[in-house]
């Protein structure tokens, strides 16, 4: 009996993660003790993200984000 396995070694492909999507999220983390925490959940593009933001900074004057 062999006690070495043998492994074969198959070609693959490595193909395009069609899931991976570029991300236009963030996440408030502005605060004094504890950050906002405002998420701006998915949205489907940077401006749509930037208008997230913008309106964010208007209603409660945070203007620190982190890109999610
Ligand atoms: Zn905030």
């Amino acid at each position: 009996m062999h006690a070495a396995k043998t492994y074969r070694l198959r070609n693959y492909r490595v193909t395009p993660d069609e899931t991976a999507l570029p991300s236009y999220q963030a996440v408030c983390v502005s605060g004094e003790e504890a950050d906002c925490g405002a998420d701006s959940t998915d949205q489907p593009d940077e401006e749509a993200l930037t208008r997230w933001m913008a309106e964010h900074t208007r209603d409660t004057g945070h203007d620190r984000f982190k890109r999610a």
